[in-house]
């Protein structure tokens, strides 16, 4: 075998692996495998003047590379079972939190000291949002901001660099099971890239959300079950940080969920942006909304930003839940060329934001972003939800339903298929581990990292 373990994927799973695996044992042969680049050439080309639509990169420097999808994130380490995955369903609530704390002690020591931990716990603004029917999660938020988290980024790789070996721009294009002669267990895999095919006895996969596509195929062609997973439809609400100031002092991210009365959906809040920025994303040549912060008071500004979702899950006859919600976001593209913004107010009455409209509100945008109508791309069901939401939020933020309160749409979070993983994170294939968003059983920072540390271990056992 040419390594005892490759990893497919340099994104917070994948890295957290090989920081455990070269931490507890400097003898194994490790290569990382990443479709993106390292960390300093990762440069989107969208500059607002020169270019200002996605080109579609060979590969998308925001998605991909050493970082994963989280590299220019706001860095929110949420340490909870609340939301963010169900790693605890496989190894335990205890175990979860006890490595989303251990992952949160290494980015501490490389470079996120000083950073504050925000906490639930003991709050009274839960028994404010009770009283309003409102729930809030319990949680303990890691803030690192979109600077630090960089920066924890870097000295990992530092560390790792001269420990792993690190193959950027290879993505892989085919993953085989190696079974020797008359065996039942596999003797390791063959991992397949434009450059030649590698061995190793032990593989982690890895590949998050840019990589659900492949991680599709990989699964059909070693008849891995899968499932479908949901999708998160919504909004990005931008308003002056003064109104929500007295809950993101406190927790800077409140997960917040509401039941509506019509439909009895439910409508959460999602990455809750204090004085931060919105900005566009793009999945695979779709142009959605998100939101960051820094932790540098200098980039700050006025405004905060956060998305309402509701989550969707389709199963029988249709069950192509990601189609749903793309199919939703390409419909705002056709309409806008890109992200459309609204005014709460001009969305109430019916009307279209136009320019003058904006350019007039109270509220400075912090996304350039196409004024136009979000009733005409959102469906009724979903947009009767967020704006019941907003309602609920303004008695608790009095002011979130303001006529100048910006909606930019649409935010759409898509979720990988669930991969069948025993409570090793492992496939019916021994040694082949699948972890991260990848896998359908995280969608953030820490529960990706902590499935990361936890597979490590779970080879270390055996090597
Ligand atoms: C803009 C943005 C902001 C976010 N903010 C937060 C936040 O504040 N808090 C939070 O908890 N979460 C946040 N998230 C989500 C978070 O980034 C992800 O949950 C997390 O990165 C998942 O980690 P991962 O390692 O599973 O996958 P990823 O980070 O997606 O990494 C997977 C890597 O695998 C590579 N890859 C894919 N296919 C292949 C292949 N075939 N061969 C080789 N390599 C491949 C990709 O290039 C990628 O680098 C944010 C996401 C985005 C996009």
């Amino acid at each position: 075998m040419d390594y005892d373990v490759i990893i497919i994927g340099a994104g917070p799973g994948g890295i957290y692996a090989a920081y455990e695996l070269t931490r507890e044992n400097k003898d194994l042969k490790i290569a990382v495998f990443e479709a993106g680049n390292e960390l300093s050439k990762r440069k989107c080309p969208i500059d607002g003047e020169r270019i200002k639509t996605c080109i579609n990169c060979k590969s998308c420097s925001i998605m991909s590379g050493f970082g994963g999808a989280g590299a220019f994130s706001d860095g929110k380490y949420n340490i909870t079972n609340d939301f963010g995955g169900t790693l605890y369903e496989y190894i335990g609530k205890e175990k979860a939190i006890s490595l989303m704390e251990y992952v949160d002690s290494i980015n501490l020591s490389h470079g996120g000291e000083g950073t504050k931990l925000y906490t639930t716990a003991n709050t009274t603004l839960k028994k404010v949002c009770m009283q309003n029917k409102l729930q809030l999660l319990d949680a303990s938020v890691r803030h690192l901001g979109t600077d630090i988290n960089y920066v924890v980024l870097e000295n990992l790789y530092n560390e790792l660099k001269d420990l792993v070996e690190f193959r950027f721009l290879t993505p892989v294009r085919k993953l085989e099971v190696i079974y020797e002669e008359d065996a039942s267990d596999p003797q390791g895999y063959r991992v397949i890239t434009d450059d030649g095919s590698h061995t190793c006895r032990k593989c982690i996969v890895s590949v998050g959300r840019s990589g659900s596509k492949w991680m599709e195929e990989v699964c059909e062609d070693l008849d891995i079950p899968t499932e479908s997973n949901r999708v998160d439809i919504g909004v990005r609400v931008e308003l002056p940080a003064a109104l929500f100031s007295h809950l993101t002092d406190e927790l800077y991210e409140s997960k917040i969920v509401y039941r509506t009365e019509k439909f009895e959906d439910k409508v959460r809040t999602f990455c809750m942006n204090p004085r931060g920025s919105v900005v566009n994303e793009n999945t695979n040549g779709i142009v959605t909304v998100n939101g960051h912060s820094y932790e540098d008071p200098a980039k700050q500004t006025e405004n905060t930003n956060f998305a309402l979702l509701v989550s969707k899950h389709f199963s029988v006859p249709f069950k192509d839940s990601n189609g749903y919600g793309e199919s939703i976001a390409r419909l705002s593209n056709m309409l806008g060329g890109g992200v459309i913004v609204q005014r709460f107010g001009d969305l109430i009455r019916g009307r279209r934001t136009n320019h003058k409209r904006l350019q007039d509100s109270f509220v400075t945008p912090t996304l350039k972003a196409e004024p136009g109508d979000l009733s005409l791309v959102l469906p009724k069901r979903i947009l009767d939800g967020i704006i019941e939401m907003i309602y609920a939020l303004d008695k608790i933020a009095p002011g979130t339903a303001n006529d100048d309160t910006l909606l930019y749409g649409v935010e759409v979070k898509f979720y990988n298929m669930d991969v069948k993983l025993n409570d090793h994170l492992e496939t019916p294939y021994k040694g082949l581990y699948i972890i991260g968003d990848g896998s359908g059983v995280t969608h953030s920072l820490s529960h990706a990292s902590a499935s990361g540390v936890f597979v490590a271990r779970d080879i270390l056992e055996t090597a």
